[in-house]
């Protein structure tokens, strides 16, 4: 998972870039990076960590440039290492390039192994990196031809903003797994991975960059070539469940009000008489509320989140993941002792960081602790982005709902029905990836990735 960002058109691009790239924070907290353009020299600035800690007033003041993109990652192929770090920024003969990709190829390494044989030398273990090789290669029929050619030999996963030396290019793959919006910002323009990068740069959202689409942005304004024809659909339905901002629009509608449908498809699904209910924040907070709402039950906040620390995935191994869970949230002994409790959570992943909150919550005084979960069983790997990658980390894809319960130590759990989540979907449920819940990939996985999806789980 990354955020993306494309600026144009504006005198202090790093600077919107830096803004926006601090409003997709939550899509990756391993780095961030910036690339400029002037229209002739290109600068960069790029480290491990938070934005605001890779970049200061000095940094920012030595980007200038009219043309901007940024990356914020979140590691799902390749280790973290500065060199990983994106936008993935090369030089090729008299251009430049910066790219900067939110996805995950699914033929990267078939198309790597092939590169290297013909002499490609590669400085990085992205999967990015192979879409600027294949640009270089094409390069000599313009950067239009190059990147439709790309675009026929990538398979999976990419929405990817690109600087090309005076341009800014956006383009994403026909199915629309990531999502991908255009704004307008003082006649110039933006283009980004989630709305909220719009809104605190008082940008005005146009539209979606379509499935199948490169935008080319430059002097002469925006230009829109379909380059691969988009048959089918397939957004990534867990954007809305779990990754993006609530106060985004990603495919087209409102992440808070989509949730709070979860919410209510929940409580007609498995309806309640709790004393209240509560979520598990910030990512329950939103189907709780639907939940509460349509159950007609009190809602509160029986734990509260410290916010000074990351989210717990993001940070890569599993030694620090435990230390996270007990320093980000702590329960509210006055209002959970002596209570019966509805739980809400968007997810069971691993199902470790729920196990230790519940009980956290359970020595609080809670004597019945249900807890209701906003999508169904997370049953196989993702391979186009989402950091659940292999089968064998996913609670659910060995154990049944009653094996997890018992795990969790819980009264009762209950995950809302793929009917229940298409539901909430309404017109669009004919549009969503439901790969992680059904394993049905619509981009076929190739050889070489797959053989994870077989690996076994120990018992609990
Ligand atoms: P688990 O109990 O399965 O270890 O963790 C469940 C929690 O992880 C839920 O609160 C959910 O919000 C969160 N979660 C689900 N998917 C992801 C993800 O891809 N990244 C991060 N950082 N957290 C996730
Ligand atoms: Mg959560």
């Amino acid at each position: 998972m990354c955020g993306i960002i494309g600026v144009f058109g504006h005198k202090e691009a790093a600077k919107i870039a830096y803004f926006g790239l601090y409003a997709l924070q939550h899509r990756g907290q391993e780095s961030a990076g910036i690339v400029v353009s002037d229209g002739r020299n290109v600068r960069e600035h790029k480290a491990l960590g938070l934005v605001a800690d890779v970049f200061d007033e000095n940094t920012l003041n030595n980007l200038k440039g009219h043309i901007a993109v940024g990356h914020v990652r979140y590691s799902t192929t390749g280790s973290t290492t500065v060199k990983n770090a994106q936008p993935f920024f090369v030089t090729h003969g008299k251009h430049t390039f910066a790219l900067a990709h939110n996805g995950n190829l699914v033929n990267a390494h078939l198309l790597r192994a092939e590169l290297e044989r013909q002499g490609s030398l590669f400085q990085t273990t992205m999967d990015s990196e192979v879409i600027v090789h294949l640009l270089a290669k094409a390069l000599r029929r313009g950067i239009l031809e190059a990147i439709k050619e790309t675009m026929e030999l990538i398979e999976g996963a990419y929405s990817i903003v690109l600087l090309a030396q005076d341009k800014l290019i956006a383009f994403r793959d026909p199915y629309g797994f990531r999502p991908l919006a255009l704004g307008m910002l003082n006649g110039g323009y933006i283009v980004a991975s989630e709305t909220c990068a719009f809104d605190l740069v008082q940008a005005q959202y146009l539209r979606d960059v379509n499935p199948g689409e490169i935008l080319i942005i430059d002097e002469n304004g925006l230009s829109s070539y379909q380059a691969v024809e988009s048959e089918k659909l397939a957004h990534c339905v867990f954007e809305f469940i779990y990754f993006a901002r609530p106060d985004s629009y990603i495919f087209g509608e409102n992440v808070y009000v989509f949730r709070k449908r979860l919410g209510f498809e929940l409580a007609r699904e498995c309806p309640l008489k709790t004393d209240f209910v509560m979520p598990f924040p910030d990512s329950g907070n939103y189907a709780a509320i639907g939940y509460a709402q349509k159950a007609g039950l009190p809602f509160e906040m029986g734990v509260i989140r410290n916010h000074y620390v990351g989210r717990t995935f993001i940070q890569p191994s599993q030694s620090m993941r435990d230390f996270s869970v007990r320093v980000k949230l702590n329960p509210v002994k006055e209002i959970l002792r002596g209570k019966k409790v509805a739980v809400v959570d968007d997810s069971l992943v691993r199902g470790t960081t729920s196990r230790t909150r519940i009980r956290a919550i359970r020595e609080a005084g809670a004597y019945e602790i249900n807890m209701l979960i906003s999508c169904p069983p997370i049953r196989y790997p993702c391979f186009y982005g989402i950091d659940f990658p292999s089968r064998g980390e996913l609670i659910a894809a060995k154990h049944s709902v009653e094996e997890i319960r018992r795990y969790l130590e819980l009264d009762r759990l209950y995950y809302l029905s793929l009917e229940g989540l298409l539901r909430a979907g309404g017109e669009s449920n004919q549009k969503f990836c439901l790969a992680c819940f059904t394993g049905n990939y619509p981009v076929p996985i190739q050889a070489g990735l797959s053989k994870e999806i077989f690996e076994t789980q120990e018992p609990l």
